[in-house]
């Protein structure tokens, strides 16, 4: 990794170009990296994208497109695509999401245990909802699906309010997959019908 400054390598910095992998902070931003932030800001708001002046770049990004603009823009132009709105501040950690109304606990598993797929395939997660509407997506982009994460996944996805899409181009990118666990109402076309990636060469 390199930095423009110290200022950079203090954190305050963003990558640009997954290529080179440089880290740049505001202050040494060429114009057209400034107009495109100030742009991705703009089109962040509009897909649920918080303002957090505690945040050195005044926005609380998911983990991920909070360094990485590419990300960045992918997630952005994903979530315009379907109408989607960034939630917050959800601790239900469960397939359910997008068909529950519940925030912390559910009674989906045995024993009230929540009933998600393992850690391994519960990764980079965020929850989406519809822009005029409820529950939209709950997503994953794990770097592999696991044996128990796809029997999970396949057995909530042979519910009738759930469509499962799994999918090679995630906006998380770096290998990893796409997995939306849909409300049906909301899902797009082609998901539900499920197909399990080949491995990936890691
Ligand atoms: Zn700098
Ligand atoms: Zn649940």
């Amino acid at each position: 990794m390199d930095y423009c400054c110290k200022r950079a390598h203090a954190g305050a910095g963003l990558i640009f170009n997954r290529d080179d992998m440089v880290q740049i902070c505001p202050r040494h931003f060429s114009p057209e990296q400034a107009a495109l932030i100030e742009d991705l800001d703009a089109r962040g708001t509009a897909v649920g994208v918080k303002r957090n002046p505690d945040a050195w770049h005044g926005m609380a990004w998911p983990y991920g497109p909070n360094v990485q603009v590419p990300m960045r823009l992918a997630m952005i132009e994903w979530a315009e695509k379907h109408k989607l709105s960034l939630v917050y501040r959800q601790k239900l950690s469960c397939a359910c999401w997008p068909t529950s109304s519940r925030v912390s606990k559910c009674d989906c598993g045995p024993n009230g245990v929540k009933f998600a797929p393992d850690s391994a395939t519960w990764d980079h997660v965020t929850r989406w909802k519809a822009r005029r509407g409820g529950r939209a997506v709950v997503v994953l982009q794990p770097y592999r699906i696991s044996d128990e994460g796809w029997e999970t996944l396949t057995r909530w996805n042979d519910r009738e309010d759930v469509a499962v899409e799994v999918r090679p181009d995630s906006w998380y990118g770096i290998g990893t997959l796409f997995v939306g666990i849909w409300n049906a109402e909301a899902a797009p076309a082609g998901a539900g019908r499920l197909e399990r990636p080949a491995a990936r060469v890691q």
